[in-house]
């Protein structure tokens, strides 16, 4: 592990934390300390706010097309350098090889894509409809951003914030989870060498998340914060962006609707569901949650998927063959252990899997439940594991009202035969991206996120852009 993999990353230098404290970070695989790493305090926060707000003002003059030029260098030697990446993300995290490099290319497209975004980002200019002034329409970077971020994509959900951030103009510091910081670490080399200039960004381990995010949002220099995690933790955030009135951008949990339509294909639906249940062993929060199959072809869909199922192989991620590897920590396991539990003791049928391994290793095993009843857990909250929970409809209209009986409004999926009915359905879930005859919905040039208490904001796209910039306009008499 080299060196700069325990520090904190502040002004274009690597540092040790501000009271010489450390944390360790394990390797889920075993359990085994992979390295520690520095532990930011408030005073580090503070630092970092310096760096960022030295930085921002020459940063945000360069043109879109140095600062397009910059990311664009940045993806080229990010995929030069990809196999390491990937392998570090199997370390900290534990997910398997093959869910390592999608999750490592689908990182590196936000450096690509916000490469190309920067140059497109235009305004307009208008006549005032009564008086005749022209209003001049422009975006501006909005500041310095506070990014946040969650341990189950830790390259992705940081470049997922960072590309636009800086091709928006804006510098930036990236407090990363506790559980996976050695990732955005290792991004550092590859912005210094793409020319990302000291202070731009800035990287803040730190087992105190509450304290060093609350006083960096406490502070007025701070006009962005960007969180991807819990909704639980996105609604304190919310609150502690209130006083200063700090743009959000809020990328919280979900509760994602699998429809199988009676006229489904049923191959499709189940390999569809194998991508958005199993990708990242479930541990996404686009994960099919709630797999409602219609009544009519239940038994062939509960069998085409348990099969499909029955075939994954389980353990360390970094040996070869491994399909799914181990979860992040003892309390993920165990909260997938008790949702089980939960579920059979109040009647589900367990078709695959279902009982928890001894470690060492945070393994659960690929689960089937079917006839999951009403009142299981597991349907109301994040399973964020490898278990699917298979229940049964009849009706289309029936189906809309239950998928939709939720806080949360990430993303749906919905598999059926027409076109029509599909589309049809896909307007009325009250979620934020719709997968039709789909199970994979994230895309660096679509608009990722959520409605209701799934979040505020969009993740790639144009619109991500938009989230790092502030409208100005300009009445002038011409
Ligand atoms: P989490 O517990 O909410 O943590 C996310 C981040 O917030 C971590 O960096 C964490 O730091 C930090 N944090 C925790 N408490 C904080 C506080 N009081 N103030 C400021 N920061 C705080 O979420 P997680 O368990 O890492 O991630 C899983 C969740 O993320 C799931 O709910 C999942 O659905 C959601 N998610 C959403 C999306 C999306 O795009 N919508 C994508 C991926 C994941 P520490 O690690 O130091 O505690």
């Amino acid at each position: 592990m080299p060196d700069f993999l325990n520090k904190l990353y502040i002004g274009g230098e690597w540092r040790d934390g501000d009271n010489g404290k450390v944390f360790d970070v394990l390797n889920p695989a075993d359990e085994t300390v992979l390295t520690t790493v520095a532990d930011g305090t408030v005073e580090d926060a503070m630092a970092c706010l310096d760096a960022a707000e030295s930085a921002f003002p020459s940063w945000a003059a360069r043109s879109p097309r140095e600062r397009g030029e910059v990311l664009r260098r940045a993806f080229d030697i990010y995929m030069e350098r990809i196999e390491d990446i990937a392998r570090l993300i199997t370390l900290e995290n534990g997910k398997a090889g093959a869910d390592a490099i999608g999750e490592a290319k689908y990182a590196g497209e936000f450096f690509r894509w916000y490469a190309e975004e920067a140059v497109r980002s235009v305004g307009y200019l208008g006549m005032a409809p009564s008086s005749g002034a022209r209003l001049m329409v422009q975006q501006k970077p909005a500041g310095i951003a506070v990014l946040v971020t969650p341990w189950n994509y830790p390259a992705a959900m940081g470049t997922r914030k960072i590309g636009p951030a800086l091709a928006a103009g804006c510098t930036v510091v990236v407090k990363p989870a506790s559980e996976t910081p050695l990732t955005m670490l290792a991004l550092v080399p590859i912005l210094e060498e793409a020319g990302v200039p000291p202070g731009v960004i800035n990287i803040l381990p730190s087992r105190s998340s509450g304290a060093v995010v609350g006083a960096m949002l406490a502070d007025r220099r701070v006009r962005v914060v960007s969180f991807t995690g819990s909704t639980e933790v996105g609604r304190k955030l919310l609150h502690a962006a209130a006083d200063n009135v700090v743009k959000p951008a809020m990328e919280l949990g979900g509760n994602a609707p699998f429809i199988v339509c009676h006229d489904a294909d049923v191959e499709a639906a189940a390999e569809g569901l194998m991508v958005a249940k199993m990708r990242n062993l479930g541990e996404a929060c686009t994960a099919a949650n709630r797999i409602y199959v219609h009544e009519n072809l239940e038994e062939p869909f509960v069998d085409a998927f348990t099969a499909k199922m029955a075939k994954l192989k389980m353990g360390d991620g970094l040996k070869t063959g491994t399909d799914v590897g181990a979860l992040v920590n003892a309390e993920t396991r165990d909260k997938i252990d008790h949702f089980v539990r939960d579920a059979v003791q109040k009647g589900a049928k367990v078709k695959l899997g279902g009982i928890r391994p001894n470690g060492p290793g945070f393994f659960y095993p690929p689960t089937v439940l079917a006839e999951v009843p009403d009142n299981a857990e597991c349907l109301r909250d994040e399973i964020f594991g490898p278990v699917a929970a298979i229940q049964t409809f009849s009706d289309e209209n029936e189906i809309i009202e239950r998928a939709n009986d939720t806080e949360y409004g990430l993303v749906a999926y919905v598999y059926t035969g027409d076109m029509s009915r599909g589309l049809r359905i896909s307007e009325q879930l009250e979620f934020g991206m719709i997968g039709l005859n789909r199970g994979l919905v994230s895309d660096p040039a679509a608009p990722f996120g959520g409605v209701k208490q799934s979040g505020l904001g969009r993740e790639g796209g144009k619109e991500g852009l938009l989230e790092f910039q502030e409208t100005q306009y300009i009445s002038a008499e011409w």
